[in-house]
């Protein structure tokens, strides 16, 4: 079944918006999957004693292999077997791209039916980030983002999501970044929205978490979950009692551009998102990200600065963080970044407002791997060129409105400063 809504914008104009993938077959069986007692559960039922579900988790979580050679605590008898049956092969790599002096890598990866995604891996002085992909495409049809206009394949299933994660870090691990390298961090910013799959990246945070054996027990507070604003989604998150850090993918303060700019505005607005966003901070104690794509004379603003850092404050101070980025360049956009002096403007105005921000460097862009360009070798490139730009050209079309501070500016603001 594909669930879809249909929200209108201001122009009456419905938009779909993709939630649920075409029903497919599903990926095998994998002990990413499930948790340590379904394992365990798993194998007696296979007629194996529940230890040895113990034994498989902790070669592929801790050694981060799937050899039955490197197996050598199962008996050699029906090993390989057993350990295809519990970690089948899930995706191949299809291609490498190096980038930033080989301090950045995009990985394409295929899976067990053709499907492509990409993840990016970037080493830096003090730590190492993977972006993974939660979905292959994505259904939320933002205009500025590649990966948007390519639309929705599939959800990505749990083990798929952490195959990505085992997979990049034995190549970080041998060497591909340079010198060996462990993955401290992890973004949900790859391609798809990840509050749409939400059971599945659940679940993959669980296994990212939890000790070995259960997981590879990473610190939750270095995993990011990105999304472009799925209010009920982010409310059942901050109910979860997994204090990883939140992004939300803002990109403009006020409901008549972000409607246009993020088409799930039109169900969820500003207001409400920034409430569920402060929410999750309470929750979870956890500095929310905000996420902003500056985009040239479309967001960028000065009267924008001030609204995002008055919503901001009129919440409480210190609960969220800026990231401005300038936009990246993807297939057929007719929008570019700010430039330099309105990156710098828009950054001081909220700082003098008491708003931490920090503009976010575009690791990748050279080889089509920063925000929002996922999926260019992925999909056909020129029909993704041409959604993109009629896209844009129909909200440059509504645009005049949006871009002058609204004559109530002055009050609006005072009415939340008061
Ligand atoms: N769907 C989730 C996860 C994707 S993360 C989300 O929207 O948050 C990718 C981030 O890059 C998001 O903040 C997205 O809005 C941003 N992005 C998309 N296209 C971009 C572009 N062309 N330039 C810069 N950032 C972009």
């Amino acid at each position: 079944m594909v669930k879809q809504v249909r929200p209108r914008n201001e122009s009456g104009k419905e938009l779909t918006l993709t939630f649920h993938e075409k029903r497919r077959g599903k990926p095998p069986r994998h002990v990413a999957d499930l948790g340590r007692e379904e394992r365990r559960a798993l194998l007696q039922e296979m007629g194996f004693p529940a230890f040895r579900a113990d034994q498989i988790s902790r070669h592929y979580f801790a050694h981060r292999t799937v050899d039955p050679a490197d197996m050598t605590d199962l008996p050699e008898d029906g090993r390989e077997q057993l350990v295809g049956a519990l970690v089948p092969t899930l995706m191949e790599k299809v291609s490498e791209q190096f980038a930033d002096g080989g301090r950045t890598l995009k990985v394409l990866w295929k899976l067990y039916d053709g499907v492509v995604v990409e993840s990016v891996l970037m080493a830096y002085p003090d730590r190492a980030t993977l972006c993974l992909s939660s979905q292959a495409g994505c259904g939320m049809a933002c205009p500025f983002c590649a990966t948007g206009q390519a639309g929705l394949t599939r959800n990505l299933s749990a083990a798929e999501i952490i195959e990505q994660l085992r997979l990049n870090m034995k190549l970080a691990e041998s060497g591909a970044l340079g010198e060996s390298t462990r993955i401290t961090n992890v973004v949900f910013m790859g391609m798809g929205e990840p509050l749409a799959n939400y059971r599945a990246v659940q679940q993959s945070l669980h296994r990212m978490i939890k000790p070995v054996p259960e997981g590879f027990g990473m610190s939750a507070r270095n995993i990011t979950v990105s999304t472009v604003g799925l209010v009920p989604a982010i409310e059942k998150l901050a109910a979860e009692n997994l204090p990883v850090t939140l992004a939300v993918s803002l990109h403009a303060p006020d409901d008549g551009l972000r409607d246009d700019l993020i088409p799930i505005n039109s169900r969820y607005k500003v207001g409400e998102l920034l409430d569920a966003a402060r929410l999750y901070y309470v929750k979870t104690g956890r500095r929310v990200s905000i996420e902003y794509a500056l985009i040239r004379d479309m967001n960028d603003h000065k009267w924008r600065a001030e609204l995002l850092a008055a919503e901001l404050n009129s919440r409480g101070k210190g609960w969220a963080h800026v990231n401005p980025i300038p936009l990246n360049p993807t297939p057929g956009s007719i929008w570019t970044a700010s430039t330099n002096s309105a990156t710098r403007s828009f950054v001081d105005t909220l700082v003098e407002r008491g708003i931490s921000t920090t503009v976010r460097d575009t690791r990748g862009s050279d080889i089509d791997g920063a925000c929002g360009q996922l999926a260019a070798e992925v999909v056909d490139r020129d029909n993704v060129a041409r959604r993109a730009k009629k896209a844009q050209q129909a909200v440059e079309a509504r645009l005049a409105q949006h871009r002058e501070e609204p004559k109530d500016f002055a009050d609006q603001l005072a009415t939340m400063r008061s």
